[in-house]
């Protein structure tokens, strides 16, 4: 158990994790400004007391990894954002995991504007490491000054909603969500795929444009992917492949189905090349929508495909999966459709071996299904992602698409 500090060891709850951040011989935080309140304790450093009554985050993250780098770079914007609007009444503590005390020294003092914990200070780090459960990095958790509330997944609220997340309490992430969830009640393809300049989308038709209002009434898939990615470099054909046969059933029926293209890609020539592989239509290029489709839809990757229906509403985030596990059959992609699929695949995998010998794999392969040794995975066979039944090697990790296996014809030498 850690002891508490002498200074601060009232009864409170908020003191109780204010001691979190002290250790025996220390009762001050690092502080990059060296604003001290207190003459006694030398230049930057603050005392630990100082942050009484404020919301507290708590940032695990290392200078050296990517993830950490972007997060933050984000996560200076919004303190010093909430900084602006509420004064004070926030403050972030640097729990580092730098390589060593010169890569500490170098990015916290060069760029950091909030407290860290001593760098030097390992058991302190290890012992907020362990009380908060940190996983990974970038973590981000934030205490309330009455304890009540802890955030776990701060970083995920930050990329979400940014300084909106402020003062992070039940209420505000409440009324965050239900925000939400009504803009998506609301949402028509109009006001997805429109703004006051443009009304159409890009097509390889004589005109190059469609009307955005002609597409209502269509199940359409929002195909976010770039021609710099490779696993959207490797969807795309099966994706073209797919939506061919779709919009072929569909000839006979009353029904349509399009897709429209929301790039990533990093210029017009990369945009030109990847537009011109693809029969379907696409925003264009040079517009602040597509970034907003990204944030509205919260895409963590790519390639993805998100279904909206006949309503404009939204019917699946999950296009990418369902396209690789059923193929044209998954159209319309709604939850009947897949219920039906599922209940088929559930069906089907009756009468498939409960081994199977894959010429890809020098193990035999065991048939999982979800909730029985199985969950989603990515196909070792077509690197694509999978979920439900999957043959599976547990030693090695290997995992592939019941449909992908292909089966080793075992002669009867020996
Ligand atoms: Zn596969
Ligand atoms: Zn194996």
């Amino acid at each position: 158990m850690k002891q508490q500090l002498s200074s601060i060891n009232t009864t409170s709850p908020e003191i109780k994790y204010l001691s979190l951040f002290a250790s025996d011989h220390r009762d001050f935080l690092l502080s990059p400004t060296g604003a001290q309140p207190n003459l006694d304790i030398s230049p930057f450093q603050i005392k630990i007391s100082e942050l009484e009554d404020k919301i507290v985050g708590i940032y695990f993250s290392a200078n050296w990894y990517p993830p950490c780098q972007s997060f933050t770079k984000l996560l200076i914007e919004v303190y010093e954002q909430i900084k602006e609007k509420n004064g004070s009444n926030f403050e972030i503590v640097f729990v580092s995991s730098d390589e060593d005390l010169n890569a500490f020294n170098n990015y916290y003092q060069s760029y950091m504007p909030w407290l860290a914990i001593p760098f030097s200070d390992l058991e302190t780090k290890k012992a907020l490491n362990n009380k908060f459960d940190v996983e990974g990095i970038p973590c981000l958790i934030i205490l309330q000054p009455d304890g009540t509330n802890i955030i776990h997944d701060g970083v995920e609220l930050i990329y979400r909603y940014g300084v909106e997340a402020y003062p992070f309490t039940k209420e505000r992430l409440d009324e965050l969500l239900k925000e939400e969830k009504e803009k998506h009640e609301r949402q028509t393809l109009s006001n997805l795929l429109t703004n006051h300049d443009r009304d159409f989308v890009l097509a390889h038709s004589t005109s190059n444009e469609v009307s955005v209002s002609s597409l209502t009434g269509k199940t359409i898939g929002l195909y976010f992917s770039a021609q710099w990615c490779l696993p959207s470099l490797k969807f795309t054909p099966k994706l073209i492949s797919i939506y061919q046969k779709i919009k072929q059933k569909l000839t006979q029926q009353q029904e349509d189905f399009e897709i429209i293209y929301i790039s990533s890609d990093h210029d017009d020539l990369e945009f030109d090349t990847s537009f011109n592989t693809m029969p379907w239509l696409a925003l264009p290029f040079r517009d602040s929508t597509p970034k907003d489709l990204t944030k509205y839809f919260d895409i963590r990757g790519i390639p993805s495909l998100i279904i909206l229906g006949p309503d404009g509403k939204t019917v699946t985030k999950n296009g990418r999966s369902l396209i690789n596990l059923y193929e044209e059959e998954a159209y319309p992609f709604t939850e009947a459709r897949v219920e039906l699929l599922e209940k088929q695949m559930d069906e089907d995998a009756k009468n498939l071996p409960s081994m199977e010998l894959h010429s890809g794999h020098r193990h035999q392969l065991t048939l999982v299904s979800q909730g029985n040794g199985g969950g989603p995975f990515i196909c070792c066979d077509c690197d694509e992602q999978g979920s439900g039944w999957a043959y599976q090697c547990i030693d090695c990790g290997y995992e592939v698409h019941t449909k992908c296996v292909k089966p080793v014809v075992q002669t009867s030498s020996g």
